[in-house]
């Protein structure tokens, strides 16, 4: 459980702790309420789908199976072309890095300059995650920003393990454009391009879109169920998504106040205790992006006058020392 996190520097202590699960515990977690709920499980790679007169033939490595509708949970790489998100390159973002030895009580985020992304050290069970995800910017590069980050901060990156994935990460046009559902079939998860596009988590998205698709299926006859899943995307959290692609080149290239937008939030973070509780909610999840721009503009004029008293504050007490 974490309830410190450092961004850029500037700590912060979460009211709401972090649960760290061990992907593999999550899964088989997953696995065994679906087996409980009926599901049958079978462990096979799914080469092709297609239409037949009942509903789909699904083509495996060991065989095939016959089924009334289809719903495609394959992650951001999807080889089933005709179903799911068609990502362009445009629409994702590289994640990659190396798992180090070690363990920590604290998250570490860093923002760098010009990236669309950031930096992790993630503390998981029994060693470090330390990543790096951004967008436009090829894997190589990535890389050796990540690598540059390790050495200056002293963690070895030689002989750990490393990791590479894609992430989607749409742009607002996409959103509107996004293939989620379609004839007999339904996307979740990273398959339907569900995913943070500042933060790139999607595991919660993942889980919930799920659920929206089963609830969807279980309420329409099965010809509307993509409809009323669209639709039930939408309400539930896919418009503050679309604009978390709007904001999302505004948070890492914006600027503020003369200063760059990340830079100004680190520095609004340590400064007033009304912004440091807004970081908290974007970090707990309980903050939507569409609610934000209120928030902000409400809080401004109080975070501004803290900010503005604890620069006159610190300028009084050099001057004391100096004195
Ligand atoms: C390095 C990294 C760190 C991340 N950290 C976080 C985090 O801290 N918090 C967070 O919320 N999100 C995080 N994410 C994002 C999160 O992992 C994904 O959004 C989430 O796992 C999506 O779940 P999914 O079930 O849609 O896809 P996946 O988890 O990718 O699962 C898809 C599964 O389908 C299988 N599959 C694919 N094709 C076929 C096929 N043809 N036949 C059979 N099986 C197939 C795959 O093998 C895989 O097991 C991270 C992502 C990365 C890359």
């Amino acid at each position: 459980m974490i309830v410190n996190v450092s961004v850029t520097g500037i700590g912060l202590r979460l009211r709401d702790p972090i649960l760290i699960y061990s992907r593999m515990d999550l899964n088989r977690l997953l696995l065994e309420r679906a087996e409980r709920a009926g599901a049958k499980i079978e462990k096979a790679r799914v080469t092709e789908i297609s239409r037949s007169a009942s509903g789909w033939r699904i083509q495996t490595k060991t065989g095939a199976l016959d089924a009334d509708f289809c719903i495609v949970a394959t992650g951001a790489r999807n080889s089933l072309r005709q179903v799911g998100t068609e990502l362009t390159p445009l629409d994702t973002m590289a994640a990659l890095g190396y798992y180090v030895p070690g363990d920590r009580e604290q998250i570490d985020i860093q923002f760098l300059p010009h990236l669309e992304g950031y930096i992790w050290v993630f503390p998981r069970c029994g060693h470090l995650s330390v990543g790096i995800c951004g967008k436009g910017e090829p894997a190589i590069c990535l890389r050796k920003r990540l690598e540059d980050y390790m050495v200056e901060k002293g963690i070895p990156w030689k002989g750990a393990a490393f990791y590479s994935h894609l992430l989607p990460s749409l742009e607002t046009p996409s959103w509107k454009q996004n293939r989620v559902a379609g004839d007999g079939w339904m996307a979740v998860g990273d398959a339907a391009g569900l995913v943070d596009p500042i933060t790139g988590e999607g595991l919660y998205y993942a889980i919930r879109s799920a659920d929206l698709a089963a609830k969807a299926l279980l309420s329409e006859i099965s010809s509307l169920a993509g409809h009323a899943y669209r639709r039930m995307l939408r309400r539930d959290f896919a418009t503050d998504l679309e604009f978390g692609s709007r904001l999302a080149k505004r948070v890492f290239f914006g600027r503020f106040l003369f200063g760059t937008v990340p830079g100004r939030m680190v520095q609004f973070t340590r400064s007033s205790p009304k912004f440091a509780s807004v970081m908290q909610d974007l970090f707990a999840g309980t903050q939507s992006y569409l609610g934000l721009k209120r928030r902000l503009f409400d809080n401004l004029n109080g975070s501004l006058l803290e900010i503005a008293m604890n620069v006159s504050l610190h300028r009084l007490m050099a001057g004391r020392v100096r004195a």
